[in-house]
């Protein structure tokens, strides 16, 4: 058995596949909650060979990796991210239209795909329009608003298991279900995934899509960070009307808030640490408890470790 390499061999390995590796990196600059602390490394992926490669430099290093996308559903703890986080965006977001069919590389916008969409005159992904994460992003929580949600319109994914293999998984392979994915289960990573849509007129798609955008600037709070809907929607109940009946609207710890807007929303009003984030969340859900006997569950994934 080899020795354990030094740290700085690991770095290097790293710069020689991925044209961006940070080091100590804040993730307050890379979630939409615009908190976190920082992460050991942090590179940019450009391909999926790219991605394996990243892989094995972190298991031969004994190193954790985690994903991320444009890091709109994830909080990250103050303490920051042991480890790399390879990012897939904009270095993998090309996006292909063929016929009624679509394929987007994982790091490519849901905005663009939807625009894609509009611009083939093709219907299905209109709901996806204003929701502010990645193609992996929207596949690993099957994201959905309105009258849609992924599973609806996916024929399937490319992804990398956890050995570093790669396979094409059909739609009910996936088993999507509400924020819910084989890929969150299975520590799988989306490189792309193939939409199926229907032929439809132009008109009546960017109309849906500006009803859809309207709806969303007059109910939800878009000029604080946030990262959407803090919890799952318990069934049976909504999380914001649970924490607002629970006379939670507009509380604060630090500078986070339950948003006097729509109390579903924990955003950042100033300077929010993610502990103030937690710490509301924590109490929004001991609260709801207590009052109406439904445990809320976050729907924000929480990565890394306290300070
Ligand atoms: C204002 C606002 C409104 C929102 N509205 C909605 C909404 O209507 N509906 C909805 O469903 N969501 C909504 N969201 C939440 C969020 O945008 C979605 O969950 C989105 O799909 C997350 O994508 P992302 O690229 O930002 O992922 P990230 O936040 O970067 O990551 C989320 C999770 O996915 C994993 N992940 C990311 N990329 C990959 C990949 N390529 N392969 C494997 N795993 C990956 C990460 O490890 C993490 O666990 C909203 C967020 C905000 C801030």
């Amino acid at each position: 058995m080899s020795e354990k390499q030094p740290e700085i061999n690991y770095i290097e390995e790293l710069k020689n596949i991925c044209g961006t590796v940070l080091l100590n990196e804040p993730m307050s600059l890379h979630t939409s909650f615009r908190t976190g602390g920082p992460a050991e490394v942090f590179i940019k992926a450009e391909s999926t060979e790219n991605i394996i490669s990243a892989i094995d430099i972190a298991k031969k290093y004994n190193k954790q990796y985690i994903i991320t996308g444009n890091g709109s559903n994830i909080l990250v703890k103050d303490g920051g991210i042991d480890g790399i986080v390879i990012n897939i965006g904009n270095e993998m977001s090309k996006i292909k239209c063929d016929g009624t069919k679509i394929y987007a590389q994982a790091g490519a916008m849901l905005s663009a795909l939807a625009t894609a969409a509009a611009d083939e005159e093709l219907t299905g992904l209109e709901f996806a329009s204003g929701i502010p994460g990645t193609v992996g992003g929207a596949v690993f929580m099957n994201a959905g608003a309105y009258d849609g949600e992924i599973k609806d319109v996916i024929e399937y994914a490319d992804v990398i298991d956890s050995e570093g293999n790669t396979h094409r998984l059909i739609k009910d392979e996936l088993e999507l279900s509400y924020r819910h994915s084989v890929i969150a289960e299975k520590n799988m990573i989306v490189v792309g995934a193939m939409f199926n849509l229907n032929k439809g007129i132009k008109k009546n798609i960017t109309d849906k899509m500006a009803d859809f955008a309207k709806r969303r600037r007059d109910k939800q709070p878009l000029n604080y960070p946030s990262a959407g809907s803090t919890f799952k929607r318990p069934e049976g109940y909504f999380a914001g009307k649970l924490i607002e009946d629970s006379g939670l609207k507009g509380k604060t710890v630090g500078g986070a808030q339950v948003s006097e807007k729509h109390a579903g929303f924990v955003v950042n009003i100033g300077n929010a640490t993610s502990s103030d984030i937690i710490a509301l969340m924590d109490g929004c859900i001991e609260t709801v408890y207590n009052k109406f006997g439904v445990k809320l569950e976050p729907e924000v994934r929480i990565l890394g470790k306290d300070l």
